[in-house]
């Protein structure tokens, strides 16, 4: 069955859902009322619970074994088994939820018990994070924010020959609707010769792609690039919380550390390379005079397909805008095809070395925005590091964040001849320096 050929659910809520169709299918970990965490995938407005469908008989062959590497509540072991698990999986999926399945009753017989509202569900990481990295591929995020540094020479001569990353911190990475702790740290105050240690007052969001690794390598034993989109289990939203202030100080020489490391949020819907594949795209041909990848980091099919096409949004929540019964506003609005270099050139620059890479292991892509302003994914970006403050409907002026908003990301793929799908909320609340 191909992605076009079904297009209805029986599942009433899936039909038109913003993002998870029958389309989407994406995999997450959830609890109720605090029952152990379990894994489950999105339609519409239910997540199904894969564990009770694995005990009711619904599951045989790849698609069981699939199910079954899912038991301890994680997707790492599932993420291992690569895509034919997915495929097989995804396949059944589609066959018990498209509109006349002959197993509708089975399903429906289960209620709630295996086809719970998401809204009465808590969610949790999808998967155990061995290592965080995090990219900074987004080339027109490099440039706005080395040209704050550096007017005359935004990108640095490295930026168009490597893939440039740091190693993030896994264990602070958390789920949507997690509140983030303004933190404290060393500062250097503008004209100071010393730095003075307090609150971070410079508090900012960065919008990534989250990658989710699926196959490992062993160690010693890079990932050609033409095999690379076999190690990606799927994708997420990310914000990497940034505290700039604490960053300009300690980045030299060897990059950020504590002004990143404090919390990453992630949207906790893990959509599938299979579900993305209608929104592949080329990737966009190199301007003019710049190098080419070397070899390593050269495949024609990946140059053709690639790149993807989702479009992105962050949207900031004040506490204004929540008395006032005001909407979100919408901050930023970028895609995913501003990216300099593929995931597929990210994993196989991640290995090249022999550097192993684990099922779970989660990169961000550094922030994407876009060349226009209203598509910058970063306040460091739209602010001009502070200096130009923006005004709010609720009459609220920024530079960065301030205690009590709540950042949002989302995202959206969109095609002619294809449903839309969605990857869900991203969302973090700004809490006081304790
Ligand atoms: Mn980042």
């Amino acid at each position: 069955m191909t992605q076009t050929s079904i297009t209805r659910s029986w599942v009433a809520s899936a039909n038109g859902h913003a993002d998870f169709p029958l389309q989407n299918l994406p995999l997450g970990v959830f609890s109720i009322a605090g029952s152990a965490p379990r894994c489950g995938v999105a339609i519409g407005e239910h997540i199904f619970d894969l564990q009770v469908a694995l005990e009711a008989g619904l599951f045989d062959g790849a698609a069981r074994s699939a199910v079954e590497a899912t038991r301890d509540g994680q997707l790492n072991a599932f993420f291992q088994l690569g895509s034919a698990a997915r495929v097989a999986l995804r396949e059944r999926l589609l066959e018990l939820f498209s509109e006349g399945s002959t197993l509708r009753g089975n399903i429906e017989a289960q209620g709630a018990k295996l086809l719970p509202l998401a809204a009465d569900c808590q969610m949790h990481l999808p998967a155990r994070i061995s290592d965080y990295t995090d990219f900074y591929v987004g080339i027109e995020h490099a440039q706005n924010v080395g040209k704050l540094f550096r007017p005359d020479n935004p990108l640095l001569p490295n930026y168009k020959y490597v893939p440039i990353g740091y190693h993030g911190r896994a264990s602070t990475v958390r789920a949507s609707g997690t509140d983030v702790r303004r933190p404290h740290g060393q500062t250097l105050p503008a004209g100071a010769s010393e730095p003075t240690f307090g609150p971070c007052a410079r508090l900012d969001y960065e919008l990534e792609l989250g990658i989710w690794i699926g196959q490992g390598n062993a160690l010693g034993e890079p990932i050609a690039i033409g095999d690379a989109a076999e190690h990606i289990a799927g994708f997420c939203l990310l914000n990497d919380w940034s505290a700039r202030d604490i960053q300009a100080w300690e980045y030299q020489p060897l990059g950020p550390f504590l002004s990143k490391s404090f919390l990453t949020s992630v949207s906790p819907w893990v959509v599938t390379a299979e579900a993305l594949a209608p929104f592949r795209a080329a990737q966009a041909p190199r301007p003019e005079g710049d190098p080419q990848p070397l070899p390593y980091l050269f495949d024609p099919r990946d140059q053709a397909a690639g790149a993807l096409d989702i479009e992105l949004e962050v949207l900031l929540l004040t506490e204004r805008m929540r008395e006032q019964n005001l909407p979100a506003q919408r901050l930023t609005l970028s895609n995913t095809r501003y990216m300099y270099w593929t995931v597929a050139q990210m994993v196989a620059h991640h290995s090249v070395n022999g550097c192993q890479l684990q099922a779970g292991d989660l990169f961000g892509s550094g922030t994407l925005s876009g060349p226009e302003s209203g598509q910058f994914g970063s306040l460091l970006e739209i602010t001009e590091g502070g200096k130009k403050p923006i005004e709010l409907a609720s009459g609220e002026v920024r530079k960065f964040l301030e205690d009590g908003d709540e950042i949002i990301l989302r995202a959206r793929c969109a095609r002619d001849g294809y449903a839309s799908i969605g990857f869900g909320e991203c969302r973090g609340k700004v809490l006081a320096a304790r």
